[in-house]
Formats: C-alpha cells, sequence, structure tokens
C-alpha cells in the first residue's frame, strides 16, 4: 500500500515536472497581402515571406486549426513551438500575391471566407475556384459569416430570439454554400471584428463550431473552444522582434473571467476586469502586468483572481486589456493574455 502511495507520487509529481509550462497553439492572423491595401489589415509578400521562413528556421510545428484542436482535445502535449496561420475575408490578393509562397512552404493554413459577399462583389474576393486550388496548397476553407456584419448587433424592430436566428442562419447558409462548392469542411468560424457575446458562443457551441475572436493570446487546454484568441501580423505587428515574443507565447491557465461579454453598457468608461487562474508553480503573480491603452495597470491579487481597472475611459468601438507574466522554468517565454472590450454609443453602435 505504501509502495503504490509512493509510485503514485512519483508518478504525479514527474508528471508535474515533466510539464510545468505546457504550450500552445500561437495563431497568426492576416487579412491582405499587398503594399496598395489599408497598412492596418496587410502584410507585404515580402513580410510574409519573412514569418513564413521564421516559422520554418526556428523549427515551429505549424498545425492546421483542426489539427490542433485534436492536440488539445486528447490532451496531447502540443511542441514546444507551435504555431497556426489564419487569413480573413477571402481576398483576391491572398491568391494573387500567396500562391507562390503558400506552393514554396507547403504550411497548412486557413481562409475564413465570406459567401455573400463574394457574390455580390466577386471581383474583390477569390473565386471558389482559387480557393480549391489553395487547397492543393495547404488551405482549408472555412466559416466567417455570409455577411460580416456585427453579429451582437439587434435590430430595433428584432426580439433577441429573431436576432438570434438571424445570426444562426448567416452562419448555417454561409457554411452550406462553402460546403456545397467544396464538400464537407471542418466546422471552423472566425467572428467578423471578433465581436461576440455569450449568447453567439452558445449558438456556436450548439451549432458544433470551433471559433475565432481577434483578441491576441495563444491557444492552450484552458481557452473556451468558442473565443479562441489570434495574434494580429499585419502592420506594426508584422515586424519578428514582436511577433516572436508572441510566437512564443504560453497560454495563462484562466479558468473564470468578469465581465463576460465583451459588450459592455455605453456609460461603462473603466470596466473592471476580474480573471481567475489554475494553480500554477511556473509563474509569480507579483510579476503579472497589464496593459490597457497603452499604460500599465498594476493587478490587485485576491488568491488566484486578479483584478484590475483600465486608468483611462474606454474609447468607443474595440479596445483591449493584455496582461503577461514571465515563465519561470522557460527562459524569455511570457505567458499571455488578452481581454476585449467593446463599448458602445450611445445609439448602441461602434464603427468597423
Ligand atoms: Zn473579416
Amino acid at each position: 500500500m505504501w509502495l503504490r502511495l509512493f509510485l503514485v507520487f512519483i508518478g504525479s509529481a514527474w508528471l508535474v515536472i515533466s510539464n510545468p509550462a505546457a504550450a500552445g497553439i500561437a495563431i497568426l492572423q492576416y487579412h491582405h497581402i499587398g503594399d496598395d491595401t489599408p497598412r492596418v489589415t496587410s502584410v507585404t509578400a515580402v513580410e510574409l515571406e519573412t514569418h513564413l521562413a521564421y516559422l520554418v528556421e526556428q523549427d515551429f510545428t505549424v498545425l492546421s486549426l483542426t489539427e490542433a484542436a485534436a492536440y488539445l482535445a486528447e490532451s496531447r502535449p502540443l511542441p514546444e513551438r507551435t504555431a497556426a496561420i489564419t487569413f480573413d475575408d477571402g481576398w483576391r490578393n491572398v491568391y494573387t500575391e500567396g500562391l507562390e509562397l503558400f506552393k514554396k512552404y507547403q504550411l497548412p493554413f486557413t481562409i475564413f471566407v465570406n459567401p455573400e459577399l463574394m457574390r455580390e462583389t466577386p471581383h474583390l474576393y477569390m473565386t471558389w475556384d482559387q480557393l480549391r486550388e489553395l487547397q492543393d496548397y495547404g488551405a482549408t476553407i472555412a466559416n466567417h459569416s455570409n455577411s460580416h456584419g456585427h453579429m451582437t448587433w439587434r435590430q430595433e424592430d428584432e426580439t433577441e430570439a429573431e436576432w438570434l436566428a438571424r445570426q444562426r442562419a448567416d452562419v448555417v447558409d454561409a457554411q452550406a454554400e462553402i460546403e456545397a462548392e467544396l464538400g464537407e469542411q471542418p466546422k471552423l468560424f472566425a467572428y467578423p471584428y471578433g465581436e461576440y457575446n455569450p449568447e453567439l458562443e452558445a449558438m456556436l457551441a450548439e451549432e458544433g463550431y470551433i471559433a475565432f475572436g481577434q483578441h491576441s493570446g495563444p491557444w492552450g487546454e484552458y481557452t473556451p473552444l468558442t473565443a479562441v484568441p489570434r495574434f494580429p501580423a499585419a502592420a506594426q505587428y508584422a515586424n519578428l522582434a514582436t511577433l516572436q515574443t508572441k510566437l512564443l507565447s504560453l497560454p495563462l491557465p484562466i479558468t473564470e473571467v468578469e465581465p463576460q461579454s465583451m459588450v459592455l453598457e455605453h456609460e461603462t468608461k473603466f470596466p473592471e476586469l476580474a480573471v481567475s487562474l489554475a494553480h500554477s508553480d511556473d509563474l509569480a503573480p507579483a510579476q503579472l502586468n497589464c496593459f490597457a491603452g497603452g499604460e500599465v495597470v498594476e493587478p490587485v491579487w485576491v488568491g488566484l483572481t486578479f483584478t484590475m481597472q483600465t486608468p483611462q475611459p474606454v474609447p468607443i468601438g474595440r479596445s483591449r486589456v493584455n496582461c503577461t507574466v514571465p515563465s519561470k522554468s522557460k527562459s524569455g517565454r511570457f505567458y499571455w493574455f488578452s481581454q476585449p472590450f467593446i463599448r458602445p454609443d450611445s445609439n448602441g453602435r461602434w464603427p468597423d
């Protein structure tokens, strides 16, 4: 009996020591490839190639989103350096500027498309034939809704149930069209503008989707499958020095976040954030730093929960709070967490 207890103890101690800081998947998020498209959502082909070459040279395992989900579902330890690549909207330039790079690097990637927009303004978007061709070079074609609206917005004459039914149809119809063109596809969804609320998350879970946002952070075992973060990799985020920190970041083991919805009341200028963590020997709470609107914010800890309040009023529209804390065991690597906020104007709306 004592021997058995001793072996159990040794076994679990070994597990804890062997995997003190579980790695996650850093998902890169792109839109346009080009130098004549809006810079804020663009990488040039040269920048994209720099990123792809870096991933290969630095021994990153680049997974498709489906492979990444399988690792987490089966609790298989992820390779120390794991990344995934995504493109939103299906812009035509992803084909024209990217095709040669996709052929050269042979890495998996996902393109989230809006079938309704492809029909309405075809010259802006890839054709189904182009998407089919990219499938031969590693692309998974996934769902970005039919119409790319602000999904949380309710129309004035709409009940809550009618609003949710409209959003469900926007997702389900888009998937039906994607599958009519390309055959059965994995149920992967990227929220337009990265905007969602608990009702949309519940609907997507019911429909069997894994859903991706636009707040930053790696995807780990504690990440809700209806709010998977991604790192924007365009514009000022495209340089390798900052991207490197993100690609090597570790998922913070978060068990609960308040508020549950990213959409605040218009009146809430100084939102308070409360984040609860699972116990980890690999991070020192005192070293946790949060950043809001370019300022460092000191969090307040009670047990395994920290709270913080934004020091400046949050602007109308989307903003984020980022928190990082160094890993003790993996030198130079940081746990990373981001909380998205949206503050509506007095009419409950905000800009794109
Ligand atoms: Zn989009």
